[in-house]
């Protein structure tokens, strides 16, 4: 990525955090946003929807305990969890600072 001071548009070498030409400092502060957007939370209650229907769906058909049912409808929100945490995304907001 070519960046250019905005202070002095001395050419910035990739890594640097100093400017050469007039000193400028690059400040660094890292932001983790988590974004839905409404067809997600549409997903997501569709999810919570079924999870509920099966374990009531497969308590009352099978007559098995609880804690099986609970195992059973907890497999596709552990996927959709899977699905979501690949939204996350680390944003590297940063701002050049001139002191002198
Ligand atoms: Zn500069």
């Amino acid at each position: 990525m070519k960046e250019y001071c905005p202070y002095c548009i001395t050419f910035i070498p990739d890594g640097a955090t100093v400017c050469r030409g007039c000193g400028a400092e690059k400040e660094i502060s890292k932001t983790t946003t988590v974004t839905y957007s409404g067809t997600e939370a549409l997903g997501l209650s569709i999810v919570v929807w079924l999870i509920l229907s099966v374990l009531i769906y497969a308590i009352t058909l099978f007559s098995i305990d609880f804690s099986t049912a609970l195992f059973i409808a907890a497999a596709p929100a552990i996927i959709y969890g899977i699905f979501m945490s690949g939204h996350k995304e680390q944003q590297h907001k940063y701002a050049w600072v001139r002191y002198k």
